[in-house]
């Protein structure tokens, strides 16, 4: 990149909110139904009707605000928000204008550069529009009405990021926090989370903003990314041949890689907002708010910290965990009870996950419940038997029968670790004796061939040996 131009960024995110009806009527908003099957007169504001207000939409904004440090605005209305288009079918959409409820607020983010704020500008609740479909007809669109009047989240930054880089990031943690707190499904594929990116350079030391584009049409956070770049590129090109930057919308088409013109904005839009007097203006009280608080799950970051610092995890496995809610919960349930943090740890991301990798699921729906794990990994770590045997022979041993004792299921396979340690020190001069000449090798300073020994002892054991006791008895017996 251009290291006379900075690069800068801010992103609008549209989050569907997972209710289960419409921000101002009953119908539904599940996804995938037959098109124009939920749409009631209300959603299409025929004359006679009023729109209600879903409370629930309420609850997710403040509960999303106040997990992103944001003022809660208490006082709130709603307002028309006028423009034509096909797909919005009452002419105008129920936004908020003046008085977002949710004010300011931040999301610190982890980049190469270290910690960083990035900083909020607002959040407001919104309808959305429907969906129009150009590919289904060769000569005319097809209108689907069924996503209209679904609740939104809009949540808007300040222009305060720099690069993709720290783009990519935001809108991770940003993804990752509205599942955590089952706000929004967060997925960018279906268009449950959206995102406009608005971008604009400025020579390094400026203070003034360039005047910026904003992409749309951006289906992942790894486009996202992608036509931050080929944009900025584009805008430090157009700077270094002196040409002006147009206030445009631009489309980004994934598979060229290039961003191209939708529509010029030189103008002010000119929206016509005034209040919406179908639906009362509302006051969010104290109470309500610290009642959203009360309820509020512990956040990922805070949860990470815990594993880290009490648990002794490392900060890999700790943000693997807490990679989304079910896993952290999955976790919780195996360390309930027990204090084998670092154990339950190497179980879950380590056999409990290669097996779900083979198997297409994820951690939660595991076959096994944790209370059957948590049971094996006690079994394990009393040491009789090995964690190699428990996580392939057992661990599979209970998928086959639905769960089961570790113990009985040990004893009746013949797997429980030899610890008695006659047994042990008669394997060890039995392997000893078979390889003289390693003996003398070690003897003779070649201190690493005990691992040697250590695996012929093993082999001779059929894997049952407990091997802190061969180390420690092979090394009393060489050194006789
Ligand atoms: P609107 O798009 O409705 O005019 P705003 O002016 O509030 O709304 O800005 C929308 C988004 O554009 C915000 O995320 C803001 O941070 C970002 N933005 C505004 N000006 C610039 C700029 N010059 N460069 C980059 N981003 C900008
Ligand atoms: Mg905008």
């Amino acid at each position: 990149m251009n290291e006379k131009y900075q690069i800068v960024i801010g992103l609008e995110v549209h989050a569907q909110l997972l209710t289960k009806s419409k921000l101002f009527s009953g119908d539904s908003i599940a996804f995938g139904a037959e098109p124009n099957t939920q749409v009631s007169p209300v959603s299409l504001a025929h004359p006679g009707t009023l729109p209600v207000m879903n409370k629930e939409v309420i609850n997710l904004a403040v509960k999303l605000g106040i997990a992103l440090n944001c003022s809660i605005n208490q006082h709130n209305y709603f307002a028309r928000k006028n423009y034509f288009y096909p797909d919005l079918p009452k002419g105008y959409q129920v936004s908020q204008h003046t008085d977002p409820i949710c004010i300011g607020g931040h999301l610190t983010i982890n980049g190469s550069n270290g910690e960083k704020k990035v900083l909020l500008n607002r959040i407001h609740m919104e309808e959305d529009a429907g969906k129009s479909i150009h590919d289904l007809e060769e000569n005319y669109s097809c209108i689907d009405l069924n996503r209209a009047g679904t609740p939104l989240l809009e949540i808007v930054t300040e222009p305060c990021l720099h690069s993709s880089e720290e783009a990519f990031l935001f809108l991770t943690d940003l993804r990752k926090l509205v599942r955590w707190l089952n706000v929004c499904d967060g997925n960018m594929e279906e268009g449950s989370m959206r995102c406009d990116a608005n971008i604009s350079i400025r020579p390094v030391g400026e203070t003034k903003l360039g005047t910026r584009v904003e992409v749309k049409n951006l289906n992942s956070i790894r486009n996202v990314k992608k036509a931050i770049e080929v944009e900025a590129e584009r805008l430090i090109q157009l700077a270094e041949n002196n040409e002006p930057v147009l206030q445009q919308t631009r489309s980004f088409d994934a598979d060229k890689g290039t961003t191209f013109a939708l529509r010029s904005k030189e103008e002010a839009d000119d929206y016509r907002y005034f209040p919406e007097p179908d639906l009362p203006a509302f006051f969010i009280s104290n109470e309500h708010i610290e009642a959203i608080k009360a309820d509020m799950p512990v956040m990922p970051d805070v949860l990470q910290k815990k594993y880290r610092e009490d648990y002794g995890l490392s900060q890999y496995d700790a943000a693997a965990i807490c990679s989304d809610k079910e896993n952290a919960t999955y976790y919780e349930q195996l360390i309930s009870g027990n204090k084998h943090y670092k154990a339950a740890a190497n179980w879950m991301l380590g056999p409990l996950k290669a097996w779900c990798n083979e198997n297409s699921i994820e951690i939660p729906q595991f076959p096994l419940a944790p209370v059957s794990i948590a049971a094996l990994i006690d079994f394990t770590e009393s040491g009789k038997v090995s964690f190699n045997v428990a996580s392939t022979k057992i661990l599979a041993a209970m998928i086959n029968n639905n769960a089961g004792d570790p113990s009985e299921i040990a004893s009746s396979l013949n797997l429980l670790q030899e610890c008695d340690e006659s047994t042990v020190v008669a394997w060890v001069k039995e392997t000893l004796a078979n390889m003289p000449d390693k003996v003398k090798e070690y003897h003779s300073g070649k201190k690493n061939l005990l691992g040697l020994f250590a695996g012929q002892v093993k082999k001779l054991s059929q894997g049952k040996a407990d091997m802190q006791l061969v180390n420690k008895i092979l090394t009393e017996e060489l050194n006789k």
